[in-house]
């Protein structure tokens, strides 16, 4: 069966480009019946922390990208922390020496540097050149017995020729002879990545590795290291990068990077899931808006695409709000209502003035954060104040005094009110533009923006009577009475 994991560094939040990468090993789990693991790769003592980790766990969480082994969940090839396997890369690594792919190394770092410097003054590539890759056996035991510290390093074969398939990028190959022998444990026991990252998958029976372009050049030391141990290689799929709109490297200058951020923000986690799908993938058709259940069926390795992928944030909001409205109403009655309390609109976050105003703004919005000012401007009723911008003046240069003049009045009456209580609003504008002798947008835009503050947004009469409506529910409506 498929095994594949999402091996993440706990040395920040998730961002974007590790949760595309989750969720396409998870979508590749679902589809074919497998198994998704989550590896915490956490060997960089200095910069990794639990409380990274601990981020990255709920916000997969929240994405929903349930694995089936890990560290919280345990498993049959745990632990699934690199920082808690010190005695299995122990153990692989005393195996290669034995079978001879590894040797002790006992150079100095003042003899590394020397050998270093030597290289580039004779233009060579920076290769390992001590003595330790070819030492006697009795050399070697004597600077054990003196406890001389040593790291382990990996003899790389000459004149070998390592390829893999990529299921994204198709042949890559690297020979042998561009890699000088690499430390595959440190002289304090600590082992290197690469090495950790080529037992861990070899030894947790990953079957196929789904992870970003960038760690392309990580697969030739990974590949020897499997071959040492005599496992077969897994399937590699390099996904590429994502770029920013100005097809730089997404950085946080561009806003939310991390998906933190953006649960922060007010986006839905089916949004994301939709989002991060189509960052390099697609089905072939032009569907755009997906469930997180259908991804699992139709997801594909083979429709990943190869050319960077580019994060535009109008889209996503697009698809907010498209997933917005494929909410059932209750639950878009809910994240409303809380927002409006929260903004301080409204001092109850459900109930019949809730309800009236989804109607209202559901169409509109795009992030539910988008429903405040919608909901203040309805609410402010602002008469002559917020007269925005230069679009909203050339319309209300000509038409706006008259009417204005008009409402107010009609306010001061009770007309307005009336008209409201009896459901008359449009007959009252109508009976407006009679007596001002203008009507269309001359007579509605004027009525709009006098009486929201806006050039949008819905039907005037409606935002009438929800006021009506909803007097008593929040202390910043302006009395219709
Ligand atoms: N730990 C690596 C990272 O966070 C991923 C390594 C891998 O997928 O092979 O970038």
């Amino acid at each position: 069966t498929v095994r594949v994991r999402f091996a993440p560094s706990p040395t920040g939040s998730l961002h974007v480009g590790g949760a595309r990468t989750a969720l396409f090993n998870y979508l590749y789990a679902k589809k074919m019946g497998g198994k998704f693991v989550l590896r915490v790769e956490d060997t960089d003592q200095a910069r990794s922390t639990r409380a990274s980790e601990d981020s990255m766990v709920a916000d997969l969480k929240w994405l929903g990208l349930d694995w089936d082994e890990g560290p919280d969940v345990g498993g049959p090839c745990g632990p699934y922390r690199q920082s808690e396997r010190g005695e299995i890369y122990k153990a692989l690594a005393e195996k290669l020496v034995a079978s001879g792919h590894v040797y002790p190394c006992f150079c100095t770092d003042e003899e590394l540097e020397a050998m270093k410097a030597e290289a580039e003054e004779k233009k060579l590539p920076p290769k390992y050149m001590g003595k330790w890759a070819t030492a006697s056996e009795a050399e070697v035991k004597e600077m054990m017995d003196k406890g001389v510290p040593f790291t382990y390093r990996f003899r790389v074969p000459e004149g070998e020729r390592i390829e893999i398939d990529d299921m994204v990028r198709g042949k890559v190959g690297w020979d042998t002879n561009t890699l000088g022998d690499f430390v595959v444990l440190r002289s304090n026991g600590m082992p290197v990545y690469n090495f950790c990252v080529a037992v861990d998958d070899a030894t947790m029976g990953i079957t196929h590795v789904l992870r970003a372009e960038e760690h392309l050049p990580n697969t030739l030391r990974q590949a020897l290291v499997y071959n040492a141990l005599g496992f077969p290689l897994p399937t590699f799929a390099h996904m590429s990068l994502i770029l920013a709109p100005d097809r730089s490297k997404l950085s946080k200058r561009h806003g939310a990077t991390s998906v933190g951020q953006f649960k922060d923000e007010g986006y839905l986690s089916k949004t994301m899931v939709n989002y991060l799908s189509l960052l390099g993938w697609n089905d072939g058709t032009e569907q755009e808006i997906y469930e997180k259940a259908e991804l699992e069926k139709l997801f594909s390795v083979e429709r990943i695409n190869k050319s960077p992928a580019v994060f535009d944030k109008v889209k996503l909001n697009w698809m907010n709000g498209q997933h917005l409205r494929l909410l059932p109403d209750a639950d878009v009655e809910a994240l409303v209502g809380e927002a409006l309390v929260a903004s301080d609109l409204l001092k109850e976050s459900s109930g019949a003035t809730v309800q009236a105003i989804i109607p209202l703004i559901k169409e509109s919005i795009e992030l539910v954060e988008d429903a405040v000012p919608q909901v203040q401007a309805m609410f402010e009723f602002p008469l002559k104040e917020n007269m925005g911008d230069d679009a909203m003046k050339k319309v209300l240069d000509d038409d706006f005094e008259p009417i204005v003049d008009a409402i107010v009045k009609a306010h001061a009456s009770g007309e307005l009110a009336a008209a409201v209580k009896e459901g008359t609003v449009k007959q009252f504008i109508n009976a407006t533009g009679k007596a001002l002798d203008r009507k269309g947008k001359r007579l509605f835009m004027p009525f709009r923006i006098a009486l929201t503050g806006r050039m949008q947004g819905p039907d005037v009469g409606e935002v009438l009577t929800l006021l009506d409506k909803a007097a008593g529910s929040s202390d910043k409506i302006v009395s219709l009475d």
